[in-house]
This record gives C-alpha cells, structure tokens and sequence, in this order.
C-alpha cells in the first residue's frame, strides 16, 4: 500500500510543476484575449444548473422595450415588417471591422490591400459598403464578378480567384480590366496566354501557391509535399515553374507578386508567420536566382471569429501585425524591399455582423432524450451546422436576458433529419411565434442558401444607426418557378 502511495506522490510531484506552468500559460493567454477582445460577456442566466452567456457583439444591445436591438434598430419590429427568417447585418461592424485591418497597416506603415472576400456573402449592397470604406474584393466566379461590377465596384480594385476558371470568365475580367488574375495552374496559365494573345492585352496576375501549411482553428500542420487542389507547390518547384512561365512572357503578365491562403476559422498566429516567413524566405531565393522583384505579398484570409463562448479569437488587426512583423523581419535580414501586403478576410468581416431571425415553430418532445424546438428555415439559409458540424448560439429575441430554463435543440423545417441548427441549447422555455435570434451567421450564411425542398431564400436587411435598409429581397414562390418550363 505504502509503496503505492508514494508511486503517485512521486507521480503527482513530477506533473505538478509542468502541470501549474500550463496552467499558468493558459490563464495568461485567456487575459490575453480577454484584453483584446473588447466585447462585454453578461450573464443572463443561471436557473437549475443552466448558466448561459450572451456576448453581444457589435451594436447589439437590450432595448426598452427588453428585445434584441441590433444597430439601434428592435429585432422584433424587424421580424414583423420584412417577415423571418430573416438576415439582419450590423453594418458598424462590419465596418468597424474594415477600418481596424486598414489601421494597422497604416499605423505600421506598409502598403497595403484588404479585400474583401465576397464569397462569404456576396449581394449588390455588401460590395457598396465595402467599396464606401475603401477595400478591395475577391471574387471565385463570373456571378460574384458580375455582382460587384454591377455594385459599381471600382474593377481596378478586383481580385480573380479559383482554380478552375473557365474561358467566358476569364473573358469577362478582361473586359472590365480587372485589378488581378490570381493565378492558380498550368492550364490557367496556357489559357490566359492565349486569351491575352488573341486580344493583345497584359493582365496583372499573383501566382497562387501553396507554402505547405494547413492551418487549422487551434493549431496547424506542415506538410511536406502539397495536397491542395489549390495553387502551385512552392517546395516541389512548381511555383518557380510558373513564375518563369508567367515571367517569360512579359508582353501579356505583368507579376506583381506571390498569393497564399491557408485555411479558414484560424485563431492561432503562428501559421500565419510560418506561411509569410516561408514565403518571403522564396522571394530572397528568387531574387538571388534570377532578379525577381515581388512588389506584392498575398497572405490571404482565414481570421477566426467566435461563434460561441468556446472560441476566443485574437483582435483582427493583431493576426496582421504579427503577419507584418514577421514580413519586416525576414526582409530586413535579407535586405529585401518590404512588399506592398495584401490580405483576404472574408468571415472576420462580415459573420459576427449577421444575425438570422427566425420564428419559432413546432416542438416535438421525446420522452427522456430531447426535445426538439422548429423554427422556419434551417439548412436552407444555413447549411454549416450540418456541413460542417458548426456551432452557434442564440437567445429569443423578444426577451435576450431571460434566465434559461431548459434545454432543447433547434431544428429546420427541411425533409433531412441533419437539418439541425442548434443541438442542446439553454434556452427560456418559448412559445411559438417568438422569435429566435442566432448569431454570427453573416459569413457562408446566406452564401451557401439553397431552395432545398422548394423553399425560398429569406431577405436580407442592413441596419445602423436607427434605420433598416432591405438589401435582398425575400424571393417568392415565382422567383423559385421562373427557370422551369412547361412540358405543354
Ligand atoms: C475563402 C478564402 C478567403 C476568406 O476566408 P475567410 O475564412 O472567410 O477569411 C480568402 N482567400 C481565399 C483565397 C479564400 O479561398
């Protein structure tokens, strides 16, 4: 007994310390974080063991009344005048959002582009309001270039992405006289080529690659060899490939510089530094090589943003200052001039700023094991709980700071037993009719909607400073018809 009771004490001795020092690590980065993070956690309740957090985030506040205000504007009102479900964008943040990724650049005195990621959600408005606060965009396809063209977004300010873009798409930057093309393989570069040739035209282009890292939420991998449908391997010589390829023909590329992108959801700085120390460390082989001068330097998207109490992303700008300290750094080792540098942010600025109404439904209770509340959209408007196993919360609009006092699990209106929004949530008990607020859903929300089942694409709303500015029409049963044609 005794010889075992010293075991663990000499057990217990040696984990201690290691153990306290996590400990501590932990606590401090929390504080850290909580710093940083400027938003105001209340508790809004703790009934029977049930103790939920509400952040506000944004605008959002308790009106008088004691519903959800977003943008000074009362959530319940919204429901009623525009119907749910219903999208409501806080336009001060996104904004605020914008203005904190261009700050830092200027205050740290590098050049700089932030553009937009549109396919997180892309509609006339969303580009307007990013061209108002001076970004530039990214689109994937003809469709997002076609909206932000007819957004009146300024096309010099355009980036092209996608790794599989087609001849008409690629026709269609060209006519607009695009900002960029990145570009992301052979086949691409062939056909730009002869594209560009037939139209004696020299396009701008970033060569797309991939530096070997996959950045994940809480940590991220190097991996040797490329797996990625996406870019050019920087370490198996593709990349140089290309940009001898891209550089040969001067008459139809002018190369601006190097593009990567490593994942999405991040909140850990250390890929990114990885991934601009890699690439920046390629730029002083090349330019040793063979005089390649970069002027600029993609590092893409990725910044995390909290979509429940169990993320806890950095400040935005702090991802970009720990991004350009690390590009100076290696520059100025290498004496290399500091390249302009170009980020990509998509859900950082637009996905706490989206909140979803819905109206709640049904409920369907099974004895012992959950009950099931429905509300009047789902994998329709939001496909990333079911996609990605995505996790959000949410409050009922009509009374936010109500104690919870039960749990139960949200579901969609679709025929699929996956169309779940939200499993045990702590909730107020509610009645159908109330309205039931999810947040952090302006990202890949509205952008990956469907008319699964038949059903139409709720609207979308801006609201800020007191006023609600409809942006998407709700679509109608003659939208979801207009396509089809009659066997008659
Ligand atoms: C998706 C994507 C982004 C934006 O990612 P977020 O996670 O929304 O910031 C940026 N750049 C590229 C190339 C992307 O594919």
């Amino acid at each position: 007994m005794l010889k075992r009771e010293q075991f663990y004490y000499v057990k217990r001795l040696s984990l201690w310390k290691p153990l306290f020092f996590i400990y501590l690590i932990m606590l401090l980065s929390r504080l850290f974080v909580l710093c940083y993070y400027r938003q105001v956690n209340v508790k809004i309740g703790d009934k029977g063991g049930i103790e939920v957090t509400f952040e506000r985030l944004g605008t959002m506040k308790t009106s008088q009344e004691g519903h959800l205000e977003i943008g000074g504007v009362d959530t319940i009102k919204l429901a009623e005048k525009y119907g749910t479900p219903l999208y409501v964008y806080d336009v001060a943040l996104i904004r605020d959002r914008a203005r904190g990724f261009k700050r830092t650049f200027e205050e740290m005195g590098i050049t700089a582009q932030v553009a937009y990621a549109s396919k997180a959600f892309s509609a006339i408005a969303i580009y307007q309001l990013m061209a108002e606060e001076g970004l530039s965009v990214d689109v994937v396809s003809g469709g997002e270039l076609y909206t932000a063209i007819k957004a009146g977004f300024p096309a010099e300010l355009i980036h092209f992405h996608g790794n599989n873009k087609t001849r008409e798409e690629i026709e269609m930057a060209l006519d607009y006289e695009i900002g960029c093309i990145v570009v992301d393989n052979f086949y691409e570069i062939d056909l730009l080529k002869t594209i560009l040739s037939e139209r004696q035209q020299k396009v701008s282009v970033l060569v797309r690659v991939t530096p070997g890292i996959e950045a994940h939420t809480h940590d991220y991998i190097l991996t040797g060899q490329e797996d990625s449908k996406f870019g050019f391997g920087l370490d198996n010589g593709q990349a140089e490939k290309a940009l001898q390829l891209l550089l040969q023909d001067s008459a139809y590329f002018d190369v601006k510089g190097l593009h990567c992108h490593i994942g999405s959801q991040i909140f850990e700085t250390t890929g990114f530094k990885v991934a601009a120390h890699r690439v920046m460390d390629k730029l002083v082989e090349w330019r040793d090589a063979f005089g390649f001068k970069a002027s600029v330097l993609n590092l893409g998207g990725g910044f995390g943003v909290r979509y429940t109490a169990d993320d806890e992303p950095l400040e935005p700008a702090e991802y970009v200052r720990q991004i350009i300290l690390e590009v100076k750094e290696v520059a100025q080792q290498n004496e290399l001039a500091v390249p302009e540098i170009w980020i990509e942010p998509g859900r950082a600025l637009v996905g706490e700023a989206g909140t979803t109404l819905y109206s709640i439904g049904s409920r369907k209770e099974v004895p012992g094991i959950r009950d099931y509340i429905a509300v009047d959209g789902g994998m329709n408007d939001n496909i990333r709980p079911a996609l990605y196993d995505a996790k959000y919360e949410a409050v009922i609009a009509n009374h936010p700071e109500k104690a919870a006092e039960e749990t139960v699990s949200i579901a969609g209106k679709c025929c699929e037993s996956g169309d779940m929004l939200i499993w045990d949530i702590p909730l107020p008990n509610m009645q159908s009719g109330e309205i039931l607020a999810v947040f952090c859903t302006g990202a890949y929300g509205y952008a990956m909607a469907s008319n699964y089942n038949r059903i139409c694409r709720p609207a979308v709303v801006f609201v800020e400073n007191g006023i609600d500015k409809l942006v998407v029409a709700r679509e109608t049963y003659d939208d979801l018809i207009q396509n089809d044609l009659s066997l008659f």
